[in-house]
């Protein structure tokens, strides 16, 4: 025993002579590494890969107490990693009323209607998730809230955060009358006849109401955290990285996740940014950086600051090159010298800097500002990111790659849906449409793209953004060739988006990401092979087991 024990801790990674903890066998491995990208078994000790081919090969490692689990040709994949998400909002939606599904107004009341009438004694009636095609001229009205709840505040937000929807009774618990001015970056929509608030609030407005929501804390915060959690690891993800943790709710929030760290649930791994905002963007430096000081591990990390550039499309508050139909251009909420020193100085902190960047001319203030950072400071290795890119002039596509500038984008985002059908792309107007979430001319102009769900915006299912990614299509199948087919990626180029380069978004491309000796053992076995037959079988596919650190965090019932 001596002998065994001296050789293994002498030993490569790869030696057999110490008995793996867990074993996969026969089935189709995909690693994204590029020069292996496929074998067929798994060996795992602790928490780290030690093997990866063959079924004869992996069997080397078995032991008296290794668990081998017979895979019968299914998938293996390295765990996802969502690189776009917003894990507390998540959590908290998971006890709000989700209308994300719905597209007819109708459908949108009822589904209110009966969520209020299950909740019956809460103070507010939350929900999130309307889609703006769901209502003639593309927002609701209180009048609509009011008919399903109109006993209680209600609030709705809508499915990409930027825009809210009030009752009458939130309105007046919030004090926005009609006399309420606007605030900056944010408008109360008003009745053009009355001058009365319809009940919808955009950007900066929502605070008016938001504000007044009793946030859950505490216990009722964690349990939801525990929920979200739980919920991610039966998806298959493995890794997260959060797009900005507000200064206000840092601190407790973290302290939610130490918790959890503390008692062995954080079995997802999480990489948190700080928003910042213009006029606020020291004190996230700092706090990114103090938080970082304390935890830097594969578990829990932090080290990146994140800025709004500009809003949606849907709202038309995303900054355009050339107006939207109805003249306006939308609202950059930094003026580029405020943006670029923003960056500039989080950078020479050495933070990673995220920026949201919709409209085409919120991407190339963006790319402006990562590279007056890059010229001001000269660190090579920053891996700036811009976050969505829904719309794009031609001349930046190369600028990514020749900035070293990461596309971070979300596949569902451009589900062909009645939403995006008839709001964004009228909106977008039909030259920008034609180049709306423009995966493929990225990807062949080189750029590094990762992906993400931006849940709770949409699902964090990642066989939806999958099927979206290599079908541009909803998961109806429509429209029947795609929107933009050629904007679409091969089903592993998008895995690699979710794995090996989301992976290398958070510098931990070295750690995990792929399948290899050596690697975090961070994996997911589907219960079908998403290679073989068409592409719907992306969306039939069901997550079989989950792997995080080499701890089995999920198994689906037998
Ligand atoms: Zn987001």
């Amino acid at each position: 025993m001596a002998l065994l024990f001296l050789a293994g801790v002498a030993g490569s990674a790869g030696s057999a002579e110490i008995p793996a903890d867990l074993l996969l066998t026969r089935g189709r491995v995909f690693t994204a590494e590029v020069s292996a990208p496929w074998g067929e078994a798994v060996a795992v000790r602790g928490e780290r890969i030690v093997y990866v081919g063959t079924t004869t090969g992996a069997l080397a490692f078995r032991g008296p107490r290794t668990e081998v689990v017979e895979l019968a040709g299914r998938l293996v994949v390295p765990g996802f990693n969502d690189a776009h998400i917003h894990l507390m909002s998540g959590a908290l939606s998971l006890e709000r009323v989700d209308l994300i599904e719905d597209d007819a107004l109708p459908a949108v009341q009822s589904r209110i209607r009966a969520f209020a009438a299950q909740h019956a004694t809460a103070p507010w009636v939350l929900g999130r998730g309307w889609l703006y095609g769901s209502f003639p001229g593309g927002l609701p009205s209180r009048e609509q809230l009011d008919a399903v709840v109109p006993d209680r505040p209600a609030y709705m937000e809508c499915y990409d955060g930027h825009t809210g929807w009030a009752n009458t009774k939130a309105l007046a618990l919030a004090g926005v009358t009609k006399d309420t001015k606007d605030p900056s970056n944010g408008v109360i929509v008003r009745d053009a006849r009355t001058g009365e608030p319809t009940g919808v609030l955009k950007e900066n407005a929502t605070a008016l109401v938001e504000s007044r929501i009793p946030a859950p804390a505490g216990e009722a915060r964690y349990a939801l955290l525990l929920r979200a959690l739980s919920l991610l690891g039966s998806q298959g993800i493995t890794s997260v990285q959060d797009a900005g943790l507000t200064p206000a709710d840092l601190d407790s929030d973290v302290a939610l996740l130490e918790r959890a760290r503390a008692e062995g649930r954080l079995t997802v791994r999480l990489r948190v940014s700080v928003q910042m905002a213009p006029g606020d963007v020291e004190a996230p430096i700092r706090a990114a950086l103090r938080w970082g000081a304390r935890h830097d591990d594969p578990l829990l990390r932090f080290g990146a600051v994140k800025g709004y550039v500009d809003g949606v499309v849907e709202a038309r508050t995303a900054a355009m090159l050339e107006p939207y139909p109805d003249g306006t251009t939308g609202l950059p909420n930094w003026t580029p010298e405020a943006l670029t020193a923003a960056v500039s100085s989080a950078d020479r902190a050495g933070l990673q800097v995220w920026l949201h960047a919709i409209g085409d001319r919120g991407v190339r203030m963006a790319l402006d500002a990562h590279e007056a950072a890059l010229r001001a400071n000269g660190r090579a290795d920053r891996r700036g990111r811009i976050e969505h890119i829904e719309t794009i002039s031609p001349a930046d596509y190369p600028r990514f790659r020749a900035l070293g500038v990461i596309a971070s984008m979300q596949p569902l985002h451009a589900n062909p849906d009645q939403n995006s059908e008839t709001v964004w792309a009228p909106n977008a107007g039909p030259d920008r449409a034609s180049r709306g979430f423009s995966w493929g001319n990225l990807e062949r102009a080189g750029a590094r793209l990762v992906f993400g769900s931006d849940w709770p915006v949409v699902t964090s299912d990642v066989r939806r953004g999958l099927y979206c990614a290599v079908t541009r299509k909803t998961r109806e199948g429509r429209p029947r060739d795609g929107w933009l087919p050629e904007q679409a990626v091969s089903l592993e180029s998008a895995l690699r988006h979710y794995t090996i380069d989301a992976a290398f978004a958070s510098f931990e491309e070295a750690q995990k990401g792929s399948l290899a000796p050596g690697k975090l053992a961070d994996l997911a076995v589907l219960s079908e092979d998403l290679f073989q037959g068409p592409p719907e079988v992306i969306l039939r596919a069901k997550v079989a087991l989950t792997v995080v650190g080499g701890r089995v965090v999920y198994r689906s019932a037998p």
